[in-house]
């Protein structure tokens, strides 16, 4: 049986400073989808990577006294190690300044020049470079790009344009009728207006004269392409278009785009049109989610919130703050991090319920079996098993991560409640009949969490499921949340305490 593909991609991160924290959450959701499709059995790829073109790039590098390659090569390796800190699973890291992007990016562009959507013209207008995109004068605030109320600067130049207007009408179409579909439904609604009557043609690309760092026009090197056009072709150039490769075949149209909700219509306007001209399939979803604030403002250096995702990481681990980001931040809305609720959510949700659900159970265990596993016959299922799994692949087939994370908090609370009600530590003076059974269905629910868990939690989850065996395996995702897996005889190793609790915040100065 050919396995489903499943292609599921990131934004690329722009190099003109080091990673933050809303980009480690995207990394974070993607990767928890990525996790959870290999686990049904899908054929995944993953890709993230960098964007390392454009103005703002070539000027930052300026300032700094380095050549624009320098500062890309440093800065893209913190994007890097990011993934490797959070224990991402990308299959791909592209960078738009590898020369097999550049060519593939000028392939896409010669497809649309061939196909006649490319042509000359004088842009005359606003530039906001922060944002790296050409504005309007309506969308300004005093005078000021509104995201980074700077006065945008005017530019008058013989630029290429592409013909977008022309599939205006398709995009609508394709977005309403959700063959691409974009979560969550108020975004779809966003872009549906911003299309409105039609989207116009944009200005594609620079004088080289005024911006010598990008990927150069085909047949024109006194040009090079608008950074964006250069940056969104990524997602096909990892994959293989130059050549359109096995890999290529295999994964386009992509699955999944995941973004931001500040470049939600370049992604469902430009690029759509983009593929439309080149003759390519549109991607099937668009995934948009929101900003993290750091206690309650938007995160800036002067004011000193800005939140560091390798200091938590290097004192807390990987998987309390993928938890985090998961659990407490809306998967498409606005959430805040902060070392308090940080410390809370990790005490209640990690350290006191399912750390502390995992090892009384293996302790208890341990102690009345000796660690083995006593099944009593026909041991039925006393938890909302079935009922939660609907819940959690609806969560995670609808773009709401939060959702799929909290069904499983049910029954890490459910096997809590069930431990202070079947008492093993009095059954285990009156009935052992009784107390087998308990522990059989203590041990397989917890099993069926951290199988649940897994896409969340790698990490911890590995442990946990190692102390099971061979049976902790997940070989076949439908099996290994079906009940009754284990079986009698089987001799389970209790593990070390999944999250001990902390008690001071510690090395505050880390993670702050
Ligand atoms: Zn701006």
């Amino acid at each position: 049986m050919s396995q489903k593909p499943y292609f599921i991609t990131t934004s690329i991160a722009y190099v003109n400073s080091v990673p933050h924290i809303g980009f480690a959450m995207e990394l974070v959701q993607a990767d928890a989808l990525a996790r959870y499709h290999r686990l049904l059995g899908e054929k995944v790829f993953f890709e993230t990577g960098t964007d390392e073109h454009g103005i703002k790039i070539y000027r930052t590098a300026a300032d700094l006294n380095l050549t624009p390659q320098e500062m890309v090569d440093k800065n893209a390796q913190r994007f890097k190690d990011l993934t490797g800190a959070l224990n991402i699973t990308n299959d791909y890291f592209v960078r738009t300044t590898d020369p097999a992007h550049k060519r593939g990016a000028q392939k896409i562009w010669q497809k649309m020049a061939d196909n006649g959507d490319i042509y000359k013209g004088t842009y005359e207008g606003l530039y906001c470079v922060g944002c790296e995109a050409y504005i309007v004068e309506k969308d300004l605030v005093d005078g000021m790009c509104a995201i980074h109320k700077k006065p945008p600067e005017r530019i008058k130049e013989d630029n290429y344009f592409f013909r977008l207007s022309k599939y205006s009408a398709q995009i609508r179409d394709l977005i309403e009728s959700d063959r691409l579909r974009i979560e969550p439904e108020a975004r779809k609604n966003e872009i549906l207006n911003i299309i409105g009557e039609g989207l116009p043609d944009v200005s594609f690309s620079r004088p080289k004269a005024m911006l010598p760092w990008g990927v150069e026009v085909p047949n024109d090197p006194t040009q090079v392409m608008y950074v964006w056009c250069d940056a969104l072709s990524n997602y096909i150039t990892g994959i293989g278009y130059e050549e359109e490769n096995e890999t290529f075949k295999t994964f386009w149209p992509a699955n999944v785009h995941l973004i931001g909700k500040d470049i939600l219509r370049f992604h469902a306007g430009v690029w759509i049109g983009m593929l439309l001209s080149a003759g390519l399939q549109p991607p099937k979803n668009i995934y948009v989610h929101g900003f993290i604030t750091s206690g309650g403002q938007k995160m800036s250096k002067s004011i000193g919130n800005v939140v560091d995702p390798f200091g938590y990481v290097e004192t807390y681990g990987a998987d309390p703050v993928r938890y985090y980001l998961l659990r407490e931040i809306p998967t498409t809305d606005d959430g805040d991090f902060n070392e308090e609720r940080f410390l809370s959510v990790y005490g209640s949700d990690l350290a006191n319920s399912f750390g502390n659900l995992v090892y009384r159970v293996f302790s208890m265990n341990e102690k009345y079996f000796g660690g083995k596993i006593v099944k009593v016959a026909g041991c039925p299922s006393l938890f909302p098993v079935e009922e939660v799994i609907t819940q959690y692949q609806k969560g995670m087939s609808e773009f709401d991560v939060k959702a799929a994370v909290e069904s499983v908090l049910r029954l890490i609370a459910a096997g809590n409640e069930h431990v202070e009600l079947s008492k093993p530590w009095v059954l285990a003076k009156s009935d052992t009949e009784k107390l087998s059974e308990v522990m059989y269905q203590l041990l397989e629910i917890v099993r069926i969490i951290g199988v649940l868990m897994t896409p969340f939690l790698p990490g911890s989850c590995e442990k946990l499921l190692a102390q099971y065996g061979e049976k902790g395996r997940i070989q076949d995702w439908a099996r290994a949340v079906s009940w009754g897996q284990l079986e009698e005889g089987a001799q389970l190793v209790k593990g070390e305490i999944l999250f001990p609790r902390i008690e001071e915040p510690k090395g505050e100065s880390k993670a702050a």
